[in-house]
């Protein structure tokens, strides 16, 4: 962060740049990408500030700061001088003009309107749901005991020919948060896709290794927050008497067909305080987090929040194994003793 800014960091209007990233706003305002820098992993006021007349940024609770270089920078995890490129493409694609429209309302609502519900859409279109007797539908099947014509429903996807995205604009992939920091796709070695739906449209997407070689068994869009619980439409189609909240997709789906209607969050922390409204009209929320101290911890804390919300909550734990997945895998495996 020099006195003498890039020419890259004007290029483009820091608001347009904001849009362009995904970043939904409320006015100046937008929830900081920086989660790891507030309190409980994520900003929940909004605090970060957009400056258009200077084109700089600042959060005033973690205290990031800077330029759309930064900007660019810190949310895709890029290096300078690919920043740089990113925003002179930008610059080619949009010139600069009115700054888009200011996004109101919750900040769960935004994301509809951003560049990268876009891309989630373009990529539903491109994959297919998984065929049982591929790699992927065997992992579902065998190795987690689940009905892959169900999980398909649910949202479960394959990209059938990763070539396929060679034709797709790189820029809106990054914008999407679906470029690691090596410059590649983010999900190149994640075939199983799981869909976020809000009211049917494609909104979050995160991805399964299935073979045990990638370094992260799960990844999730960089720099964006989850904006809908996985399995969300499930709450509109019917007055639940009672939903449960798991630890992610797969053992949401696990549960789901067990019986028990169900929800995901990616992760203990991963419940955002926008979903409180959701469940509102479910007479009893039950918190089935792992089997381990980390499920523990995080599925009493979640609980003191439904409750402070006024939503009637309890903690149940799988009455067999670590996680709802492994009760499914016991169930199947011991059904004819
Ligand atoms: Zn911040």
């Amino acid at each position: 962060m020099s006195n003498a800014p890039h020419p890259a960091a004007q290029a483009v209007p820091i608001l347009q740049v904001a849009a362009a990233l995904g970043i939904s706003r409320d006015g100046r305002r937008a929830h900081c990408f920086n989660g790891p820098g507030h309190h409980g992993g994520q900003d929940n006021n909004p605090s970060l500030t957009f400056f258009s007349d200077y084109g700089r940024f600042k959060c005033y609770a973690c205290g990031v700061k800077g330029d759309a270089i930064d900007l660019v920078r810190a949310v895709l995890g890029l290096g300078f001088r690919e920043a740089v490129g990113w925003l002179e493409r930008l610059a080619k694609e949009a010139p600069p003009g009115p700054a888009p429209p200011v996004l109101v309302g919750p900040a769960f609502a935004a994301p509809l309107a951003s560049a990268a519900t876009e891309v989630f859409r373009d990529l539903y279109r491109m994959t297919a749901a998984p065929d049982p007797n591929s790699l992927e539908g065997r992992y579902l099947a065998e190795k987690r005991g689940l009905d892959v014509a169900y999980a398909a429903i649910c949202g479960v996807r394959v990209l059938r020919d990763l070539n396929s995205l060679g034709i797709y604009p790189p820029h809106k992939l990054a914008a999407a948060g679906l470029v690691s920091k090596w410059g590649r796709f983010l999900f190149e070695r994640h075939p199983l896709w799981f869909f976020f739906f809000d009211h049917h449209r494609p909104v979050h997407i995160c991805a399964r290794d299935i073979t045990g070689s990638a370094y992260a068994k799960e990844l999730a869009p960089i720099g964006r927050q989850c904006p809908v619980p996985f399995n969300q439409d499930l709450l509109f189609i019917d007055k639940w008497d009672e939903i449960y909240i798991c630890e992610g997709c797969i053992d949401t789906l696990s549960a789901s067909q067990l019986g028990y209607p169900a929800i995901g969050v990616p992760g203990t922390q991963g419940f955002q305080r926008e979903w409180f409204d959701l469940l509102r009209p479910v007479k009893r929320v039950r918190v089935l987090f792992d089997n381990d101290e980390a499920g523990h911890r995080a599925g009493i804390e979640l609980r003191a929040q439904l409750r402070l919300h006024g939503i009637p909550a309890d903690l149940v734990h799988p009455a067999h194994g670590k996680d709802v997945n492994d009760l499914l895998l016991h169930l199947r495996d011991n059904k004819h003793e």
